[in-house]
């Protein structure tokens, strides 16, 4: 390749269903690759196959890739581009590369067809693999392989490389399951006159038992993990190190990062096997990095959309459920579970033996120990977002340390939770706040 072209990568997804996980690696890797080089990187949508294609699927590859958030210079549809596509086709057929051919048709013999031909020099062709190596094909068995239906009507494989052709793609990078269209491709290609570019096939992506992963079988499309609540983020950084490998250890990367990371050649020939507890572990990561307010935002547009009503406290508990969560679909669950029943304005009382710990606390001593703290926090100013956790930690910490940790913070933990399991008392009594703490305490002293 001449140094001073540009790169241009495409991914052209065909709208015939939900978008496959593996269309998003494949689109991954041409944004990486032309980002690093300086180039560019474009969507086509291939909706060439009029019986098998849907536009609620051009619609659904569309959000897919706006949510994946792997950003395109350009975008467009190749069905935009058939005048085109049939002004390159009748100059084939003048130049005598194709030519029309009159025939019976495949379904009904009495009547003929014109399709157009390639007139197919029938060469050995080698064509090198960036991933693979040099790949050679006697290209006699193909024949004069048909690329139009008609005059107007042209096929797959010449729109693809009509398209690419003109858009200067330098790379075709794509899944393995291509590499037997490249040498028609390349044939085509060279009978328009448009320069070859670079290829790679990148390796399929494996479910456990090492089968091609599937949308049907296991659920592998985009919307679907959406569905659960993985972040773009997770699974853009997961599917990266699916055939790829950085040569180091690290494993969490952002977009960017892997825009300088990445190297086509550690691309793996073989294929991958997809972990969906290694995504849930990435996810996990990615929550906890995401700033609380943007975390807060996806929880919260994440529980419209599946039309899961947001408590009025979510903004308050945030930083608590990226925390112990593992995807968005599991902090809502977690949300609205009793676990976070402390933060409504009134608890269910609390049994006078859950204080006790079943028996184990004597009654009288944490009744005086709830009077203590009582005491102690009442002396705290929790005026102008002084009532944080280190402030009540400093503050009761010491009387705990002496008095037995246990004995002193579980009766306060289930005094303001009503519960046995919650987070630990700081927590709770900074969300609570100063007037809710010291009531509920009454309450429990009152109990004991
Ligand atoms: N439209 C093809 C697909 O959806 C991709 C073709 C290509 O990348 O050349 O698999």
């Amino acid at each position: 390749m001449n140094p001073d072209q540009k790169v241009v990568t495409r991914i052209a997804p065909s709208p015939t269903g939900q978008m496959h996980i593996g269309t998003v690696r494949t689109a991954l890797f041409n944004y990486l690759y032309a980002k690093q080089n300086g180039g560019t990187y474009f969507v086509r949508i291939e909706d060439t196959d009029k019986e098998r294609n849907k536009e609620e699927w051009v619609e659904a590859i569309w959000e897919d890739f706006a949510w994946c958030a792997i950003p395109p210079d350009a975008k467009y549809r190749t069905s935009e581009r058939l005048a085109r596509h049939i002004e390159l086709l009748g100059s084939l057929v003048d130049s005598g590369k194709a030519y029309i051919s009159k025939e019976p048709k495949k379904d009904d013999p009495s009547q003929t067809v014109e399709v157009v031909r390639l007139k197919n020099p029938g060469t050995i062709l080698t064509f090198h693999d960036l991933i693979r190596g040099d790949i050679t094909i006697d290209t006699t068995e193909l024949g004069d392989f048909v690329i139009a239906r008609s005059l107007h009507d042209p096929l797959y494989h010449f729109a693809v490389v009509a398209d690419d052709g003109d858009a200067g793609v330098t790379h075709v990078l794509r899944a393995e399951e291509h590499i037997s269209n490249t040498p028609r491709q390349i044939l085509i290609l060279e009978a328009l006159g448009f320069k070859r570019p670079m290829y790679a096939h990148f390796p399929l992506i494996l479910a456990p038992d090492r089968a091609k992963l599937s949308k049907r079988k296991h659920g592998a499309s985009i919307e679907n993990y959406r569905a659960q609540g993985f972040l773009p983020e997770a699974i853009i950084n997961y599917l990266a190190l699916l055939g790829w490998n950085p040569g180091t250890e690290q494993e969490l990367f952002s977009l960017d990062e892997l825009v300088v990371a990445f190297s086509l050649e550690q691309v793996h020939k073989a294929g991958a096997i997809f972990d969906i507890e290694k995504l849930k572990w990435f996810n996990s990561e990615h929550m906890k990095r995401l700033p609380a307010r943007d975390f807060e935002l996806r929880l919260r547009t994440f529980m419209d959309v599946h039309q899961k009503e947001v408590p009025s406290y979510l903004e308050q508990v945030a930083h608590l459920l990226a925390n112990r969560s593992q995807t968005l679909s599991e902090a809502a669950d977690l949300l609205v579970s009793d676990e976070f029943s402390f933060m409504h304005d009134t608890i269910a009382s609390p049994a006078k033996e859950m204080l006790l710990q079943q028996g184990k606390l004597d009654a009288v001593t944490s009744k005086n120990h709830l009077q203590k703290l009582s005491d102690l926090l009442m002396t705290i100013d929790d005026s102008a977002g002084n009532f944080t956790e280190p402030t009540i930690k400093s503050s009761i910490m010491p009387y705990a340390d002496e008095q037995g940790r246990g004995a002193v913070l579980w009766p306060l933990r289930v005094a303001l939770s009503g519960r046995e399991k919650s987070p630990d008392p700081f927590t709770i009594v900074s969300l609570i706040g100063k007037e809710k703490t010291l009531s509920r305490i009454a309450q429990a002293i009152e109990l004991l």
